[in-house]
């Protein structure tokens, strides 16, 4: 038999296909579809250990699944080994910060303007019950109390501006205070939060651990092993468990995770860096690029702070960035003119995607556009929005000119 040595030197493509090989003992090679809500107590009358002695904590005495199953077992083996951390899932990425919120039971969270509206809503909700209070992210030092949580989201959708994990690890700690980062656009392979100083990691396992567009689910992270304890405990008791199938599905998923993210945080470079060149007059395309676009947002363009960005994310840049176009109409109507990026909210699959953000977002600018770029060929991609571009561009349409 093959030794059962440390995975400890293996790196996140090795892992994300071999963390978890023993979590089973069935011979099939892909992981079996568990989805039994209860299992079976020994036959042998004599090994029945009844509650309480019976440990409530152990996560592989399974026995109904509301506080541990074999398949959201595997699927947690698999993500603390690519995120070298103990990882708790739940049933969506809200969840997973309501789940933070009740562990720490802060007294203030300091958060940006700018982070997920659904974190913000969480924040709104349990204000209800508690005296927790909204802070700003730049708030300053001494506004921090111990027990307090800064929660950074890095980088932001849509404009992918990314903020210095290193430093507020710092602020935090200087003070007695945690700190959480939201690291949603930047899987595994792309950002380790905890290399600078994350107390906790979330990701929206919806978007790009998912990567299929087919499930939802939320990871927390944490290196403390007494709170992996306690989210456990908490999330048996409070029921927001992901179910077996999507945790079958994320495991399907996250084989794929390290390839997929190199491939689309690579084409998504190379689009920007088209874009950018016809923003600034030097591509061919510049003649149709220059009326149709305003400006680029995406982290790689955030140039001033390379000296603790390429430390931070040192592989690349993510999949996601945004366009301002030179009109609202333009924003409006150019999804319509694609045919690979289709239009929709979300992000992080294997199919492009964009979304006119005032579709979701009220405080948007209207002229934003958010793409996220998937798997396809990216000269295919590029094709498509000149295309598209082009098309609304020379169509003569005043009502594309924005009005002075
Ligand atoms: C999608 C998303 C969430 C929420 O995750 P769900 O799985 O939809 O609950 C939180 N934060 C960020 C940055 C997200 O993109």
């Amino acid at each position: 038999m093959a030794h059962e040595g440390s995975l400890d030197d293996f790196s996140l493509s090795t892992l994300a296909l071999h963390s978890d090989d023993y979590c089973d003992s069935f011979q099939d090679e892909a992981p079996p579809l568990r989805l039994s809500t209860s299992f079976k107590y020994s036959r042998n009358s004599a090994e029945l250990v009844p509650i309480p002695d019976r440990s409530t904590n152990d996560p592989d005495d399974y026995y109904y699944s509301r506080i541990s199953a074999p398949t959201t077992r595997r699927f947690e083996t698999a993500l603390s080994a690519i995120l070298k951390a103990h990882a708790v899932t739940y049933a969506s990425g809200l969840a997973a910060f309501h789940a933070a919120l009740i562990l720490l039971n802060p007294r203030r969270v300091s958060i940006g303007k700018d982070a997920y509206f659904g974190c913000q809503g969480v924040i709104d909700i349990v204000s209800r019950q508690s005296n927790i209070e909204k802070i700003a992210l730049d708030c300053p030092a001494e506004g921090l109390h111990p027990g307090d949580l800064i929660m950074l989201e890095t980088p932001l959708s849509p404009s992918g501006l990314a903020l210095n994990i290193a430093a507020y690890a710092q602020k935090a700690h200087a003070r007695g205070a945690f700190l959480l980062v939201s690291s949603t656009l930047a899987p595994p392979g792309l950002q380790d939060p905890f290399a600078l100083g994350a107390d906790l990691v979330m990701h929206s396992g919806s978007k790009y651990i998912g990567g299929h567009s087919d499930t939802m689910s939320g990871i927390l992270a944490t290196q403390n092993q007494l709170w992996a304890n306690q989210l456990r405990k908490d999330r048996s008791i409070l029921g927001n468990t992901l179910s077996g199938f999507d945790s079958w599905l994320g495991l399907r998923s996250i084989r794929t995770l390290d390839v997929r993210l190199q491939r689309q945080s690579e084409s998504t470079q190379r689009i920007v860096v088209w874009l950018n060149s016809g923003v600034q007059g030097t591509a061919d395309a510049s003649a149709i690029i220059v009326r149709a676009v305003a400006s680029i947002g995406h982290t790689s363009m955030q140039t001033r702070d390379m000296h603790w960005l390429e430390q931070q994310m040192p592989n690349g840049y993510g999949a996601l960035f945004s366009l301002t176009m030179k009109s609202v109409q333009l924003a409006r109507r150019l999804p319509s003119e694609l045919r690979l990026f289709k239009h929709r909210t979300s992000f992080g699959g294997i199919e492009s995607s964009v979304e006119w953000r005032r579709m979701s977002d009220v405080n948007v600018d209207e002229r934003l556009l958010r793409f996220s770029i998937g798997l396809e060929n990216w000269q295919d991609l590029k094709k498509d929005l000149l295309a598209g571009m082009t098309s609304l561009v020379e169509s003569g349409d005043q009502s594309l000119v924005e009005a002075k």
